[in-house]
């Protein structure tokens, strides 16, 4: 008896190392090598499609914090990381080839782990298998997907519009209003006179877009066209679009601004804001730069940057519980990008705590969820929490992490608290894992 495993990309590896650390045996899958997804082009497992960095060191960070938790419980991906960096300053960066030569060779020299090269084309419904194929799954096991959860619960394509941190918007610049007084004010409102929306329209004309995958061509909607496409049709479409001032009156002036950027709350514990209508193709230091130009947001810190690119992932909030479990089928676990987490860090993590609920499953315990105070936690709440109109994937973030009930003067501090709980949890979890 073993668990399957479909993906050795990030999440599916660390996964499958959780389980074998724990004396569960594991079949592996993935289609490399008889088949390449559109981005994947090497042999190897946990193959980086792109950059080389695994992002901020530092538990100051979250990123950071998030990688501190895996390795203090034995992540098969941060020793391959550690063990394969090269120098890139305040980041952690590696030799991608020796970091995915570290993984297979860890994982192909494991008694318990048996690899095959096949596709998954169903959803296995006789034993328990964690499902990480990742962004680029391919077409046959997402029809599979849609067949058993409805065509609704997975996207293959993501659009979505930059979220900031609530206590980094400048209050004394915004107001809280509904258009035309209606329901509650939900919405921060973030002002523009005629001088700053012309100053705005123009650094996003000029501003520099992400170059886009061949597999990506034409992906764009017209209900959700970028930001800066809809400046490109012309001055006032954006003022007919999403920052349309009509039915808002600036308290400070008794009047209709020019133009208004809405934020809207983003999680319960509104600590996270997003930018409405702002899905962009901006590369992430021209969304810094230009979206900081709008009036109370100069010193905003961005917890997720706009994106627009291919990505499969799964209605999560609907279908998987905190231990990323599915709901209505028991035996499948979802890891990775297509359970909704972002990046290749998060990708692994959340295959890390698959694996560890996975496993305490196979060996007969209640899996627990990990607690939302930790970084791990919070990304697996953030997945499987209903409550948003439309799910998007994450990066992780402090915004997630349930809040702090200590006062904490200035970010710097806030931050070391989270992280000093964050840690002091998992070394307690760890002990019992
Ligand atoms: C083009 C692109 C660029 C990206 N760049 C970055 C970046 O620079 N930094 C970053 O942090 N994140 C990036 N990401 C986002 C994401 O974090 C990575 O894609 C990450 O690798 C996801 O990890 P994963 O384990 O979920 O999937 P993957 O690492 O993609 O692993 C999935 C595996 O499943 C296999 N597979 C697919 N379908 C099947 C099937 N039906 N049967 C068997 N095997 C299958 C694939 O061959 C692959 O090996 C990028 C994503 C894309 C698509």
């Amino acid at each position: 008896m073993s668990v399957l495993i479909a993906g050795a990309g990030l999440a599916g590896s660390e996964a499958a190392w959780q389980l074998l650390r724990r004396g569960v045996a594991v079949e592996l899958i993935d289609i490399k090598p008889i088949a390449f997804t559109p981005a994947h082009h090497s042999e190897g497992f946990a193959e980086l499609v792109c950059s080389n960095s695994l992002r901020a060191e530092g538990v100051l960070n979250a990123v950071g914090l998030l990688k501190e938790e895996m390795r203090r419980l034995g992540s098969l991906v941060m020793e391959a990381a550690d063990a394969t960096r090269v120098p890139a300053g305040g980041a952690l960066a590696v030799d991608r080839e020796a970091f995915s030569r570290f993984i297979t060779e860890r994982l192909t020299g494991h008694r318990l782990l048996r690899y095959e090269s096949r596709e998954l084309t169903a959803l296995p419904d006789d034993r328990l298998a964690i499902i990480a194929t990742g962004p680029l799954t391919t077409g046959a096991l997402s029809a599979a997907i849609t067949e058993a959860f409805g065509t609704a619960q997975l996207s293959f394509f993501d659009a979505a519009a930059p979220i900031v941190e609530a206590d980094s918007i400048d209050r004394e610049r915004v107001f809280f209003q509904s258009r035309y007084d209606k329901g509650e004010a939900d919405y921060i409102n973030c002002p523009m006179d005629r001088e700053q929306y012309d100053a705005f329209y123009r650094a996003l004309l000029s501003a520099e877009t992400a170059e886009l995958h061949g597999f990506e061509q034409g992906q764009v909607f017209e209900g959700c066209l970028p930001i800066e496409v809809l400046a490109g049709r012309g001055y006032d479409t954006m003022r007919f679009g999403p920052l349309k001032p009509v039915g808002l009156v600036d308290p400070a002036t008794g009047r209709m601004p020019h133009a208004v950027v809405q934020l809207r709350q983003d999680n319960a514990a509104k600590t996270l804001y997003n930018l409405v209508g702002f899905q962009t193709r901006l590369k992430f230091g021209e969304q810094k730069r230009v979206f900081s130009m709008i009036p109370g947001l100069e010193r905003a810190r961005f917890a997720r940057y706009g994106v627009m690119h291919r990505n499969t992932y799964l209605n999560s909030p609907a279908l998987l519980t905190s231990t990323y479990c599915s709901k209505s089928r028991p035996n499948l676990y979802f890891a990775g990008q297509l359970s909704g987490v972002e990046g290749y860090v998060e990708s692994a993590a959340s295959g890390l705590l698959c694996g560890i609920h996975a496993a305490q499953r196979f060996l007969g315990k209640k899996p627990e969820p990990f607690p939302p105070e930790t970084a791990m936690g919070a990304l697996a709440h953030y997945v499987a929490t209903p409550g948003r109109r439309d799910f998007q994937p994450m990066n992780v973030n402090f915004g997630i992490l349930a809040p702090l009930n200590l006062k904490a003067s200035g970010r710097k501090d806030r931050n070391t608290k989270l992280a000093e709980r964050a840690l002091h949890i998992v070394d307690r979890l760890a002990k019992n894992l």
